[in-house]
């Protein structure tokens, strides 16, 4: 059967494009469908509006604290509509990378418009349809949206309308404490809001090391967010006085008052109005679509990347992830995906940074490892800027080899890199030792562990025979 596309990519977020630009470039027909805005979830409400929040936010929370640095900043105020349309303005400026027009110009036939699925091949796009010899869904994910007695009823923000808010709120009551509350918490916080984040559990930061939890939530409380965590959230209502949640708390009810509500408790794939049943794609019971280790779906010309696969919900993954999809399109050779490396960041103040392996994971998997710590509070950089609050945490295997690391620093997104590598090219931590950091830099501190590492490794023998032959 002749088809009309070689791809035909649902989906025009992080994931979509990437494989819409990369299989285009080598030489692939494309087509790429998108029902609402170029760019998807990470351009227009996640991680680029995020960020510049967090920028503007951050540097709020530094002309706050100005005398800790010996300045006198004077009195200024925040006006949240001009903090929000620089914030938009840094989306605008993005945007074009991600245009319709920037991907027609590489040659991808490129259609807003919903896309469904009429069979394993065909997909409908408003009164017409296409054919594709593969199809890959990089539909995505949206707000999670629990069924809160009265919440249909009062206005609430997700992070797809947040970055439009018309007033910095006086108190933002927070649901969740996922990566997308955490960071949003701390930026209405540090742009003057209080700010309440309210949890079933007392799960902050709870996907990294049990190091981080401690830290970051005593900053936060220091900062003066508010935790109601371990509760039972019951109702909640708007009158004339604001929001009202209603929680239970130790069997207690406590009612949390403010004037604005976020929900960022989850997210949930874009799988339900796909058409996936007429295709015959397999479905989990939260309905991500299952893949294979080829990010293959169980109808074998069908793929999918991204957030909708529930597997890691990054931007960077859903990259790696439609990286493979071409290569398995494409190239006879097949891929698997490999998720031993995955990195990830919370762009708090400090940043959270994350790559490889976990403790939790080696323990669950009876993997053995070591573990060499070592907090910023010795680092004359970090003394300096007053930076101390942080560590860099490295997991080695039982050879030496660089495996996991975690970091609390203000720039562990980018000092996180070195331990990428590491682990990329499966580098000892000794190797560490070899590298001439500049000084003063918060970097010093992975040259700090491997010399712990190396100490470590000497043997008392050893330590014999070096005393015995070259320090009489
Ligand atoms: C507030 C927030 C902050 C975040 N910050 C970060 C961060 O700092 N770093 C990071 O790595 N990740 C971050 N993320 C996560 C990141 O945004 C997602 O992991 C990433 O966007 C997933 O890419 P994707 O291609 O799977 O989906 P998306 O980017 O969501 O793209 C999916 C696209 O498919 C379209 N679509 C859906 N259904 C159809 C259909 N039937 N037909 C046609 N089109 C359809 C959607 O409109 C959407 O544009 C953040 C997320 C949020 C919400």
């Amino acid at each position: 059967m002749k088809y009309d596309y070689h791809i035909i990519v649902i989906g025009g977020g992080s994931g979509g494009l990437l494989i819409a630009a990369a299989s285009s470039s080598l030489g692939a027909k494309v087509a790429l469908i998108e029902s609402n805005k170029m760019g998807g979830e990470c351009l227009n409400y996640g991680c680029v509006p995020s960020k510049s929040l967090l920028r503007s936010a951050h540097i709020n929370s530094y002309v706050n604290n100005a005398n800790r640095y010996g300045l006198n900043a004077g009195n200024h105020t925040v006006d949240i509509n001009s903090v929000l349309n620089r914030v938009n303005k840094v989306v605008d400026g993005i945007s074009p990378h991600d245009s319709k027009e920037r991907f027609e110009e590489m040659g991808v036939d490129v259609y807003l418009s919903k896309g469904e699925f009429i069979d394993a091949n065909r997909i409908a796009i408003g009164d017409k349809s296409i054919t594709g010899k593969n199809i890959v869904i990089a539909t995505g994910s949206s707000p999670t949206i629990p069924p809160i007695e009265g919440l249909d009823k009062v206005n609430y923000y997700t992070n797809e309308t947040i970055f439009n808010i018309e007033y910095l709120p006086k108190h933002l009551i927070v649901l969740g404490a996922g990566p997308i509350g955490t960071e949003l918490s701390q930026a209405f916080n540090n742009l003057g809001s209080k700010v309440t984040m309210v949890n079933r559990s007392d799960a902050l930061f709870r996907k990294d090391e049990p190091e981080v939890k401690p830290i970051m939530k005593d900053i936060f409380i220091s900062e003066g967010v508010e935790f109601q965590m371990n509760i039972k959230i019951k109702s909640v209502k708007e009158d004339d006085e604001g929001i009202t949640l209603l929680i239970e708390k130790d069997g207690k009810d406590i009612k949390v008052k403010g004037d604005a509500l976020l929900v960022a408790l989850g997210r949930k794939p874009n799988t339900k109005e796909l058409g996936l049943k007429k295709a015959g794609v397999e479905l989990s019971d939260k309905g991500h679509v299952l893949t294979d280790s080829y990010l293959r779906t169980n109808i074998k010309n069908i793929y999918a990347v991204g957030d909708v696969t529930g597997l890691y919900a990054f931007t960077h993954m859903a990259g790696y992830q439609g990286s493979i999809v071409v290569q398995n399109i494409i190239f006879p050779v097949k891929k698997k995906v490999d998720y031993s490396n995955v990195p990830w960041v919370t762009y708090t103040k400090p940043e959270v940074a994350h790559v490889g392996h976990t403790e939790k994971h080696l323990t669950d998997n009876k993997m053995e490892y070591k573990v060499y710590m070592e907090s910023l509070s010795e680092n004359d950089r970090a003394l300096a800027e007053e930076n101390t609050e942080g560590f860099l945490k490295i997991i080695t295997d039982k050879r030496g080899i660089v495996i996991g690391a975690t970091m609390i620093s203000e720039k562990a997104g980018e000092q996180i890199g070195l331990a990428n590598m590491a682990i990329n090219k499966k580098i000892k931590i000794t190797e560490f030792m070899q590298i001439t950091f500049p000084y003063p830099t918060e970097l010093e501190i992975y040259k700090t562990l491997a010399v712990n590492a190396r100490k470590e490794s000497i043997k008392s023998w050893q330590m014999k025979l070096i005393k015995k032959m070259f320090l009489r």
